[in-house]
Formats: structure tokens, C-alpha cells, sequence
């Protein structure tokens, strides 16, 4: 067995990390401090440096202008540029774009690729994702109330969402609507696309999270389709798949979550030792920091335990994932108790990282002078979305007992 990384890995990983050091940490106070729009000029020309320097969109094929590395590899990247809340905007790979980049390119038409999909992989446009609603639950989307009903050449959709991220600026979403409600639970619903200019189509508000709405990339909204009536090339994937194309979604998707989670877990791990370093607390000696004081010691090595494991079991899960796709088979299907323990496992660890280094900064902590009040309210969601802790633990109980209960 041989945990180090091959040399082309790890150049690629250091051009990566030179950028974020270069250009991309000198932006955070601007994006902590002021609104989105305001600053989108100036993070448009950081991302045409990153085209420049070849390392845009590092997940998507290069047929599509990306980098085409594999699950493994990107994981990698994600760590890297997790560690910034920009990394991932920066280059091309922030959610919900490339979830739905990756659905366009496997399900979408010829002709949904070239309208949606090219100007979505080149970053000209950006894009959303409504699923959850306000009134069923998001954790079994079965129950989806949203209705797509067809008429003639048409669909014609009446659906309220919420947390629908990033729709704020957004040019278009895939949303997802019960098409058969008499199907089997898991055949009822179908994925369109709707462009945000279209007539039914509102966005109602940003939704505040801890007191913040936000604005733009960063924020989440609550829409509605009011007898929005798309034509029926407007569906992506046949009727009745958008739950599994829902699922297919999520899978590379949590996969690049859990990294991402790692990246803030080793950026708060950094600002943690660094502060505890240099904060003197003795009364007159100088001498006398936080990092002197054994409760402080036992958080750093606790933290530095857990990102290890952390980062060991979501690097192994990807490995096993990228190992049955080159045999063949559906690398996610395969690893599906692996990937439900990565989703609650990383988000605990990570909260309970960015906690203590909130902790060890005090009340600097809270403000917005540092990264780590951004990661500690917009991480928080990391245990509810793409799957609450609970459902994760009870799937992967289910499928580890499955083999017992058939003896
Ligand atoms: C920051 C953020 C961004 C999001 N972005 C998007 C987006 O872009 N698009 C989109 O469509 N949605 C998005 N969501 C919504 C997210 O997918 C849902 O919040 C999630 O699926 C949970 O659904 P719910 O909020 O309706 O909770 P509910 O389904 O009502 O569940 C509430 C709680 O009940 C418990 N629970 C649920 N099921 C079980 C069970 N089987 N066993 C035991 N306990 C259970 C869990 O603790 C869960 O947190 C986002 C959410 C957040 C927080």
C-alpha cells in the first residue's frame, strides 16, 4: 500500500495552492465584508487568470474546456481549494453548477448542451438546482408536491422551492417536478430546465441563514413556477428519471463536498495553531501563549486525529468509486455505505474543527476579519443538505445489516 501522491499529482496540487496564495486570499475580507455583486467584477478577472493558467473547471472533460481529472484527482483539488470560501467559484467548480454540468452532460440533448451547458462550462453563465420545498421534505423527495403536467408540445409546471442555491443572478434552473404521481414512488418525477427570464418563473427572496440573506453566488432562494410552461425538449432525461438522475447527482457531488469540508477543516487547523502561537495570555510573561495550555494542545492534536481519518476515509471512498468505474461497473452504486459514512462523518468533523478555532480566536472569531465565522454559518447546513445526518446513518445501518438479516 502507498499513500504518496504520484509528482504530476503533486505539481498540479501546487499550482493550485501558489494561485490560492497568489490571487485568491488577498480577495476573502472583500467577499466577507462586502455585497456579492459589488465584487463580482473583480472575481471575474481573477477566474480569466485561472482559464489562462489552464486550471479552470478541473471535474468536467476536456471536450468541454475542463481539466477532465479523474474522481480521485479532483478530490485532491477540492481539498486545496476548500480551503478558501472562493476556491471553488474561482475555478470553475462550485456546486450547484457542477452538479448540474455533469447531469447536461450526461442526460442532456444536443441541443440542451449547446445552449445550456457550453456557456455553463465556460463560466458565462451561472445556474441553480430546485428540489426541496418548503412544505414536503427534502429528505424523501418522493413526496415532491411539484407538479409538471404535459400539454400538447408543452410541460406545463407549478412548483414552490426553497434553498434553492445560488438562483439570485442565476440564468437557469433545473428543477424537478412530479410528472406521473401514480407511478412507483421513486418514477414519479422528471428534471427540466427552465430559464430564469421565463414567463412563471419568480424568484420570491433570498432566504436568511443566521440572519443574512447574501446576495448572488452565496445565497439561497426560495422560488416559484407559476403555470410556467416549457416545451417538452426542455426536459432533461427521459419522464420518470429525475429521481435517479437526482441521485446521480449527488453521488460525485458529496464525494466533492466531503473534500471541500477537508480544504476548511486544514484552513481553520492553520489559523487555529497560528493564533494559538502567537496570542499571549500570561500576565507578565511574554513568553506564555494559548498554544502553552494543555486544553488548547488536546484540541490541535484531537483536530489534526480526526482530519486525518477524515481525509483518509473520503480518499478511500473515492479511490474505490474511480477503481469499479475503470472495471466497469457504477462506481457509486458500489460505494454507497461508503459515501453515506464520508457525508455525516466529514461534517461532524469539520464543525467541530471550525468550532475550536473559533474557540482559540475568541470573539475575533465571530467577526467577519476572519474566514472562520464564514465557514462556522455557512457550513452549518453541511449536516442537512444532500442528505441530513439521520438518513445517511439509518441507510448505511440498513445496507451494513442487509448480509446479517438474510442469515
Ligand atoms: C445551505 C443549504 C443549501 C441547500 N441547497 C439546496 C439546493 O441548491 N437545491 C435544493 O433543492 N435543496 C437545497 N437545500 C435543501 C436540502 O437539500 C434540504 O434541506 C434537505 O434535503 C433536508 O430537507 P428538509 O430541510 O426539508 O428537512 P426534512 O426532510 O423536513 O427533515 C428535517 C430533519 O428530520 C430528520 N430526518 C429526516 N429524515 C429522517 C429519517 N429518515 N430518519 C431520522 N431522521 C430524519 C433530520 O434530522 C432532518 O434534518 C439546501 C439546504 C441547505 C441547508
Amino acid at each position: 500500500m502507498d499513500f504518496s501522491l504520484p509528482r504530476e499529482t503533486q505539481a498540479l496540487l501546487a499550482r493550485f495552492s501558489d494561485f490560492l496564495q497568489r490571487e485568491v486570499y488577498p480577495l476573502e475580507l472583500a467577499f466577507l465584508n462586502q455585497p456579492f455583486f459589488s465584487i463580482e467584477p473583480e472575481l471575474a478577472k481573477v477566474r480569466a487568470h485561472v482559464k489562462e493558467a489552464g486550471l479552470w473547471a478541473p471535474q468536467i472533460p476536456k471536450a468541454w474546456g475542463g481539466m477532465g481529472l479523474s474522481l480521485c484527482d479532483f478530490a485532491l483539488v477540492s481539498e486545496v481549494l476548500g480551503q478558501s470560501p472562493l476556491g471553488h467559484y474561482l475555478f470553475g467548480c462550485q456546486a450547484p453548477d457542477a452538479g448540474n454540468m455533469e447531469v447536461l452532460i450526461r442526460h442532456g440533448s444536443d441541443e440542451q448542451k449547446e445552449r445550456f451547458l457550453r456557456p455553463l462550462a465556460r463560466g458565462e453563465m451561472r445556474s441553480c438546482f430546485a428540489m426541496t420545498e418548503p412544505d414536503t421534505p427534502g429528505s424523501n423527495p418522493t413526496r415532491l408536491a411539484a407538479r409538471a403536467v404535459r400539454d400538447g408540445d408543452d410541460y406545463v409546471i407549478d412548483a414552490h422551492k426553497w434553498f434553492t442555491s445560488s438562483a439570485d443572478g442565476a440564468a437557469f434552473a433545473v428543477v424537478m417536478a412530479v410528472t406521473d404521481p401514480k407511478a412507483p414512488p421513486h418514477g414519479r418525477a422528471s428534471m427540466f430546465i427552465v430559464p430564469t427570464d421565463h414567463p412563471g418563473y419568480r424568484r420570491i427572496r433570498n432566504i436568511p441563514l443566521f440572519g443574512h440573506a447574501g446576495e448572488g453566488y452565496p445565497s439561497h432562494s426560495e422560488v416559484r413556477f407559476t403555470a410556467c410552461r416549457v416545451p417538452a425538449t426542455n426536459r432533461l432525461g427521459p419522464e420518470g428519471a429525475g429521481f435517479a438522475i437526482a441521485q446521480e447527482r449527488l453521488g460525485p457531488g458529496r464525494i466533492h463536498h466531503c473534500m471541500r469540508w477537508i480544504g476548511i477543516c486544514e484552513r481553520s487547523f492553520q489559523l487555529m495553531c497560528q493564533r494559538a502561537t502567537e496570542r499571549k495570555i500570561g500576565n507578565t510573561d511574554d513568553t506564555e501563549t494559548l498554544a502553552n495550555k494543555q486544553i488548547i494542545q488536546a484540541w490541535i492534536a484531537e483536530a489534526r486525529a480526526e482530519i486525518e481519518a477524515a481525509r483518509l476515509l473520503v480518499m478511500r471512498t473515492a479511490w474505490r468509486i474511480d477503481q469499479a468505474e475503470h472495471h466497469g461497473r457504477d462506481g457509486f452504486y458500489d460505494a454507497q455505505i461508503d459515501v453515506s459514512l464520508i457525508k455525516f462523518h466529514v461534517a461532524g468533523v469539520m464543525l467541530r474543527v471550525v468550532d475550536r478555532a473559533v474557540q482559540v480566536h475568541g470573539a475575533l472569531g465571530l467577526t467577519s476579519d476572519t474566514v472562520l465565522s464564514h465557514f462556522y454559518s455557512h457550513e452549518r447546513g453541511a449536516r442537512i443538505y444532500d442528505g441530513p445526518d439521520e438518513v445517511h446513518k439509518v441507510a448505511a445501518a440498513r445496507r451494513l445489516m442487509k448480509p446479517r438479516a438474510s442469515h
